[in-house]
């Protein structure tokens, strides 16, 4: 059947590593290596599955690739705990061979090749993947938030680490977090600005009174706000009150323990989901109008018509929206392109309804999209 090969979503191919799975585990019984870049369910799909865990327990040598941290969230969260064993934690900024016994009987040679995972920036235990063997040297980005410039630092990306001066290697395909590759989202406040202007916030309310509370009012169990519970910690020396099942998960993390608390005594609070009012009756908030809900947003400041550019911070009756992106902007994408000048890129995300050709435009580089799953690239009209 034809698909709208335009809005096609990533399923887990690296054309040039047909036996990998990366952040895709539906029908993977093929695969001889998957691969878990962070914990967000677009990069999950098929990782509860029975499938999944009847072909792990089938195949013997095949594991799920991730960093210490995802392996040790996963390890928490229930309805993963079962993956333990077939888990393997990959030492960031660390090199990895990997092997696979050839299957003769198939056609296939021995097959090695290296990965080395590298900070992405995006969430708790968020890695990008660089994949080197014969076929070549890949970047799978997954999502990630790096600032300009700071790419070129990475040891990873150096062909020779001990000397700088030889420069970046040759990146042959950059699999690539496309989310902001669009002129709205041209450039965002740094990270650090958007937890200066939060801090601020809390600290300024807070001074009013012991009674005055924060809440960061964050959206479902997704991940992604936890160095703000890290810097509150540190700064103000509070510790933030967070739901059972995130504290199940987070308790094991050493760099977020200490920030966080299931004492609803606390000031500050990322306790509760669903709606703002269900939020204000939760026993946390006895009086609300001394209740500051606080919500990082990007889509939002991005919306058209808001009309309020780059302001860090917009009060939306009462809600206090921080501009603060988990994805690179624009020019942080760009940036990114342009230092490791890829031969060719494949957006894993991308906005809605954004051509191939725009984005080829936007980042100066051959652009591919994703390849459906079942169907090889031979066959795609689109591939060209
Ligand atoms: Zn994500
Ligand atoms: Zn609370």
């Amino acid at each position: 059947m034809a698909q709208d090969s335009e809005n096609q979503i990533f399923q887990g191919v690296i054309d040039e590593i047909p036996f990998i799975s990366v952040d895709y585990f539906l029908d993977v019984q093929s695969s001889q290596a998957l691969f878990l870049s962070h914990c967000h369910a677009d990069h999950m799909k098929g990782l509860d599955s029975r499938d999944l865990c009847q072909a792990l327990q089938t195949k013997s040598g095949v594991f799920i690739y991730c960093s210490e941290k995802t392996k040790q969230i996963l390890t928490d969260w229930p309805i993963y705990s079962k993956l333990g064993r077939y888990l393997k934690a990959l030492e960031l900024n660390h090199t990895v061979k990997i092997d696979f016994p050839g299957d003769p009987g198939n056609g296939n040679a021995n097959t090695t090749f290296c990965v080395t995972t590298i900070p992405s920036g995006h969430c708790p235990g968020s890695v990008m993947f660089l994949y080197e063997g014969s076929f070549g040297t890949i970047l799978y980005t997954g999502d990630f938030r790096i600032a300009e410039g700071d790419c070129r630092k990475f040891q990873a990306f150096m062909s020779n680490p001990s000397r700088p001066e030889y420069g970046l290697k040759t990146i042959d395909h950059i699999y690539l977090d496309c989310t902001f590759c669009t002129d709205s989202a041209k450039t965002f406040p740094s990270r650090q600005m958007s937890v200066d202007v939060t801090i601020a916030l809390i600290s300024k309310w807070i001074s009013k009174s012991p009674e005055h509370k924060v809440l960061f009012s964050l959206a479902g169990r997704g991940f992604g706000a936890e160095f703000l519970f890290v810097e509150v910690h540190r700064r103000l020396n509070i510790q933030v009150h967070i739901s059972e099942f995130k504290h199940k998960i987070y308790k094991n993390l050493t760099d977020l323990r200490n920030a966080i608390s299931r004492q609803h005594t606390t000031s500050v609070h990322a306790c509760s989901e669903g709606t703002v009012s269900a939020k204000k009756r939760s026993p946390c908030f006895k009086d609300s109008s001394k209740l500051l809900i606080i919500r990082l947003t990007t889509q939002w400041h991005l919306m058209e018509g808001k009309n309020v550019d780059l302001r860090v911070v917009v009060d939306e009756g009462g809600i206090q929206r921080v501009l603060y992106s988990m994805h690179s902007s624009l020019e942080e994408i760009q940036d990114l392109v342009n230092t490791l000048q890829p031969h060719k890129v494949t957006p894993i995300a991308k906005p809605d309804n954004m051509s191939k050709e725009k984005i080829q435009q936007l980042l100066n580089c051959k652009v591919f999209l994703p390849v459906n799953r079942f169907r090889s690239r031979e066959n795609d009209e689109d591939y060209s």
